[in-house]
């Protein structure tokens, strides 16, 4: 599994020009394979070849390799939406693309070197800070120009295989929410960072007072910089976040059993709008690449009814988005509905790797004793943070 570094950094006044340059001649090549992809079918009802498109790529005055890609990418996008025509799923061409969005280059294999300062072909040497040691064996490297103006560099890096520890810690479920972060099925709660809402809420006004300049104006251009700011600072707290809550998880735990993500719509109808897919995807791989070397087990199941289903005696009990708490009328459970879903989801977990956890079978009905085996769990105050992360 590969993970990846990013570090800022620091071109001189004459390295970030070229660099721009390069970009605009990253953009001028791909629109141009596109276009010629595109008269080449209405010709010969063909598109050209992926190695046609690499020679087509060469002499733009960019790095050799960041050409190919670039020719790569094109190919690689037009035959996906060939592929999935021909599934008979509508898709979009290929766009076009102006300067906002053609935002990195990438180095497959060679070009750059790393040492003090981050060596690339043809910009030289270029400051960078590292604040994190690279541990394994870098596979590429993107360099990246991020709307707020910085630039970065991220490596992707096939990690070293290590002996996993054992660990004989507690296994969790852990349910993922909007209002909080996590609940996990021992009652724990992990609330999001307060910090991050107060950046959303600059955000949004931001976004207002941009929405209300001239198109073209200097003002204008100053506030879309003040939003990519905000909006940089925004993902890099929030990835922070989930760096810092992964690596607490599973060095905490020996085994957590978390929702697949579901479809869209699903994730609609449980979360009230729709997750950040980004945000999930981010924290399912940190938490998965970290358990390796932590000798704990990550395992992702079915959210089909996790919410509805009582923990206890398995009964489905309706409940809509407002309803905070599990109350089972059949077992007699009352339990926060983010602890319930948790527990289910770690019972199928467990199911999944064959084991059960004895103490929440279900019951037989309606004694007493049964009813206080399921555990009564005081409600915690929600941490009024909402976000999408
Ligand atoms: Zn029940």
């Amino acid at each position: 599994m590969q993970r990846t570094f990013k570090f800022r950094l620091y071109p001189s006044r004459s390295q970030e020009k070229q660099m721009k340059e390069h970009l605009r001649m990253a953009k001028d090549l791909q629109n141009k394979l596109l276009t010629y992809s595109i008269e080449n079918y209405s010709k010969t009802g063909k598109f050209p070849s992926k190695f046609d498109l690499q020679r087509l790529a060469k002499g733009e005055g960019l790095y050799s390799q960041t050409q190919q890609t670039i020719a790569h990418k094109v190919s690689d996008s037009i035959f996906r939406v060939f592929k999935l025509r021909k599934k008979g799923i509508k898709c979009g061409f290929p766009r076009f693309k102006s300067i906002d969005r053609v935002k990195s280059l990438l180095y497959p294999q060679f070009g750059f070197k790393l040492g003090n300062k981050l060596k690339v072909t043809p910009f030289g040497e270029i400051s960078i800070k590292q604040h994190r040691n690279i541990e394994g064996k870098v596979k590429t490297l993107t360099l990246k120009r991020e709307p707020s103006g910085k630039w970065f560099a991220i490596f992707c890096v096939e990690p070293e295989r290590k002996e996993p520890k054992t660990n004989h810690r507690e296994k969790i479920g852990l349910d993922l929410g909007l209002k909080t972060f996590a609940t996990l099925s021992n009652g724990d709660r992990i609330g999001n960072p307060r910090h991050l809402k107060r950046y959303e809420n600059r955000l949004a006004s931001y976004q207002q007072i941009l929405s209300k300049k001239k198109k073209g104006s200097n003002n204008r251009n100053k506030a879309k910089l003040n939003v990519a700011r905000i909006y940089e600072k925004i993902s890099n707290a929030r990835s922070d976040f989930l760096h810092k809550v992964s690596t607490q998880l599973v060095n905490d735990y020996s085994f957590i059993a978390l929702e697949k993500l579901a479809s869209r719509e699903m994730s609609k109808k449980r979360f009230g709008k729709q997750i950040n897919d980004a945000g999930w995807n981010m924290f399912a791989n940190m938490l998965r690449y970290k358990a390796e070397e932590a000798g704990c087990k990550v395992i992702f199941v079915d959210p089909k009814n996790t919410t509805q289903m009582c923990s206890c005696c398995h009964q489905m009990v309706e409940k809509d988005l407002l309803d905070r708490i599990h109350d089972c009328p059949s077992c007699g459970l009352v339990i926060d509905r983010d602890h319930n879903a948790a527990i289910n989801i770690l019972n199928r977990g467990l199911r999944q790797i064959g084991q059960e956890l004895p103490e929440f079978k279900p019951l037989r009905e309606g004694t007493d004793t049964d009813k206080k085996l399921c555990q009564q769990v005081p409600l915690m105050k929600e941490e009024a943070t909402c976000l999408s992360w």
